[in-house]
């Protein structure tokens, strides 16, 4: 082999190429998801890799990348590939049986800290978990919390409970496989929450054929869509939110671009007064907040 092929198995001139081939399929930020797939072959940080530029790949580190490649290409998300991804400053830790984590979720994530900061005791119900993004950020900000995360789906839970051992916070969310659609879920989770969050499945199943393939052939269906118009599960949720509520209590949703006006007229036509929108990083209205029965703002 001549010093010419040689050269080319740089860790640099791989990456070029690699960021070439990327953004020839279509893959945004392509030099960014090589980097990143190259990192992982590595096993070293992004940054870490500006230092071994020059370094030349073995060959199963050659095959390693190109396989990584290779899914990144036929638009795998780079999340399931490095297996994580990051939120509210936390790894989190991500498999194809979960939604991978959105950054519009801080938002509601920002918001019911904002709310609950100075509450104490605090207990809050999450209401589809998926990895435990939002559970794990609030056990870790909200110290005094007391939390509760379900989900329908087996694998969230295991993932979700393996994402909060990781984060330090296995001790303080009681994770819970149950379905909100079921009668009798006060029997299995509790009632007299002070907060019950959920970003719950919005997409309609119209839209559904339109998502992006990266996110259609890759992500679970009912993390993101329900088998109706899309606001099946805030009608499901501000039903049961008057049982699992304690008088005053909050209810908060994510909700997608264009439903807010819709979500807070169902939450209204269950009885939740003194809505609050907020908007996420975008501009776009991304988050609703309804009370419950009276308002009681010192409980404690
Ligand atoms: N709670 C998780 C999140 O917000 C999962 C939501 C879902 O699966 N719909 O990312």
């Amino acid at each position: 082999m001549g010093k010419e092929s040689q050269k080319q198995w740089k860790v640099m001139g791989v990456l070029r190429e690699a960021a070439a081939f990327l953004e020839n399929k279509g893959v945004e930020n392509p030099r960014l998801n090589a980097e990143r797939l190259m990192a992982q072959v590595l096993d070293i940080s992004r940054m870490d890799l500006y230092l071994r530029f020059d370094q030349p790949l073995g060959m199963e580190e050659r095959k390693a990348f190109k396989s990584l490649l290779r899914r990144r290409a036929s638009g795998e998300p780079l999340q399931y590939i490095q297996g994580e991804t990051e939120f509210m400053s936390l790894r989190i830790r991500v498999t194809p049986g979960v939604l991978i984590p959105r950054p519009e979720t801080e938002s509601l994530v920002e918001v019911v800290i904002d709310a609950f900061k100075s509450r104490n005791p605090l207990r809050v119900l999450e209401i589809g978990v998926g990895s435990g993004n939002i559970s794990i950020s609030l056990a870790k900000e909200l110290e005094q919390a007391e939390i509760t995360g379900i989900d329908v789906s087996e694998q969230a839970i295991a993932v979700a409970r393996w994402n909060a051992e990781q984060n330090g916070v296995g001790g303080r969310i009681r994770w819970l496989r149950a379905d909100i659609r079921c009668d009798g879920i006060t029997d299995r989770v509790g009632k007299e929450y002070d907060g019950v969050i959920s970003n719950p499945p919005y997409i309609s199943q119209k839209e559904w054929p339109g998502l992006p393939d990266e996110i259609r052939l890759f992500e679970p269906k009912a993390a993101l869509c329900d088998d109706a118009d899309g606001y099946s599960f805030f009608k499901i949720i501000s039903e049961k939110a008057r049982i699992l509520l304690r008088s005053g209590g909050w209810l908060f949703f994510e909700v997608g671009d264009g439903q807010s006006d819709k979500v807070r007229e169902i939450m209204s036509s269950y009885g939740a007064t003194g809505m609050a929108v907020y908007r996420d990083l975008n501009g776009i209205e991304r988050v609703i907040q309804g009370s419950y029965g009276f308002s009681s703002v010192n409980r404690s």
